[in-house]
């Protein structure tokens, strides 16, 4: 059922949570809107004025590469100040209560391991653009070192030792989606008994999968998005407001 206002679906919700054994709650950027992170996929979002760079170009391009880091640059002040929302609070306050083991997040923002959610205990399905790691060995790099080597060359974008690319740790167009990822949060999906989904549009591809896989186990499924979601009919309840007022009494003290 769609909640007819906040109060009844907040209502509806802790019901839900209290009779729940295991929560998965499962994230998308609405989430992270009022962290001030943009919602990359929106319309009038960031990959709306910007074509996405593809990741065969990527490897395939020097200039692909820089101009992929200037991007990245560009956001950086709001990567680096982005402090944890009312709705990331409130999952960690499942977390830390034994309720949620974890979230599956399509985020890339890190901000539910800020908000204290164990960074082994959150499935990011396409990976996390505070740091940057080499696509050959795998070795971590900061992103503040490689704006430095960035800069320092003249605005062309560093290479690893080993000579393998540097890219934000994150998954893009035309990236093999990353199979440990997938592995858990399937595994997470059919584990769970409630499923919540928050702040998703359940559209892309894997995420569609996961609501569906958790109804196929027997769990029951909520929703919480401004806008509606392709699994409204099949949802046990659904909420369609402002996610950090509906989780804010949620957030444990
Ligand atoms: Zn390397």
């Amino acid at each position: 059922m769609i909640a007819p206002d906040i109060e009844t679906g907040r209502r509806l919700l802790t019901e839900l949570i209290e009779k729940a054994q295991v929560v998965l709650p499962f994230t998308g950027a609405g989430i992270s809107t009022e962290c001030g992170i943009p919602d990359f996929r929106s319309p009038g979002g960031l990959w709306a004025k910007y074509r996405p760079i593809p990741f065969d170009e990527f490897v395939a391009q020097q200039e692909a590469r820089n101009e992929s880091w200037r991007r990245r640059f560009a956001m950086e002040e709001a990567f680096a100040a982005a402090q944890p929302g009312r709705g990331h609070r409130a999952l960690a306050s499942l977390y830390r209560a034994g309720k949620a083991p974890g979230v599956v997040t399509q985020n890339i923002d890190n901000l539910h391991q800020h908000s204290g959610i164990g960074a082994d205990d959150v499935v990011e399905l396409h990976g996390n653009t505070t740091y940057a790691s080499c696509l050959a060995c795998g070795r971590r790099y900061e992103i503040a070192w490689v704006r430095d080597q960035f800069a320092a060359a003249g605005e062309r974008a560093p290479d690893c030792g080993c000579g393998g690319f540097i890219k934000t740790a994150t998954i893009s167009f035309g990236q093999s989606m990353p199979a440990t990822a997938l592995r858990r949060a399937e595994a997470m999906a059919r584990g769970c008994d409630l499923f919540l989904a928050i702040g998703s549009s359940l559209v892309v591809w894997p995420a569609a999968g996961f609501p569906l896989m958790a109804k196929q186990s027997g769990a029951r499924l909520a929703i919480l998005n401004r806008e509606p979601t392709e699994f409204d009919a099949v949802a046990d309840l659904v909420i369609h407001d402002d996610i950090g007022c509906v989780l804010e009494p949620f957030i444990g003290h």
